[in-house]
């Protein structure tokens, strides 16, 4: 069975880095990828953008294709959304299907701050995405899990349900949606960071237009 990755985010806005980083860990995995956005996250400030307008631009971003998907639950859910929560619905859901979490290589490193975030891998593999910038070190907590569970080749996950780290190499994109933030902030229009189609409908990105924000 195919493995079903699941890349959670802000997406505040949603940015090409997401969408090449997810567009290529499902080639990399040969998995069915869904985009998760979170409505509260728990580890950081409220979005610039309200869940229903960070939607609409996944929507946009994601036409005309069908390797990537939309997941809004965590949009459907009351409280904070905790991913070790989504991952058990999905789990429950999907029976003994591979699920992979895909995380941005300075998500992983943080990751010992996520609510009960040993249990992920008993729910899912995890992937982690090449991401520019500065190698953020591990805590040794997560260095000895690592140790333990890294395999070399994505394709070995498709052959158990959980519990593996990969690294999966996409190509790196040095975009953040801090980044295209400020661009929107100070009036500029970053095309070519933003997948095509958000600028066709100028209230699309108005929210991040807004005075006073970053
Ligand atoms: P912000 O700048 O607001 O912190 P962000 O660009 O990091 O946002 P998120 O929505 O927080 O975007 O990221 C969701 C997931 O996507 C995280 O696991 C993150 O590491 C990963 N990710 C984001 N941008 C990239 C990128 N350019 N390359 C690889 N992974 C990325």
């Amino acid at each position: 069975m195919k493995p079903l990755a699941i890349l959670g985010g802000t997406f505040d806005p949603v940015h090409i880095g997401h969408l090449n980083a997810a567009w290529e860990a499902a080639a990399l995995l040969d998995a069915e990828v869904r985009l998760v956005p979170a409505r509260v996250p728990p580890h950081r400030a409220s979005p610039v953008a309200g869940a229903d307008e960070r939607v609409a631009l996944l929507r946009v971003a994601l036409r005309g294709q069908s390797r990537l998907v939309l997941d809004t639950r965590e949009l459907d859910r009351e409280g904070p959304s905790y991913t070790v929560d989504t991952l058990a619905v999905v789990r429950a859901e999907q029976g003994s299907r591979p699920l992979v979490l895909l995380l941005g290589e300075d998500a992983f490193a943080g990751l010992t701050s996520w609510h009960r975030w040993e249990q992920l891998f008993e729910l899912a593999h995890l992937g982690v995405l090449t991401r520019p910038g500065d190698e953020p070190a591990w805590p040794d907590a997560l260095a000895n899990i690592v140790t333990h569970r890294r395999v070399a080749d994505p394709a070995m996950l498709s052959g158990r349900p959980a519990g593996c780290v990969v690294a999966l190499p996409v190509t790196p994109l040095e975009v953040s949606a801090t980044r295209v933030r400020e661009l929107l902030a100070a009036g500029r229009e970053p095309r070519y960071l933003l997948p095509s189609g958000v600028f066709d409908d100028p209230s699309l990105l108005a929210p991040y237009r807004r005075p006073g924000h970053r």
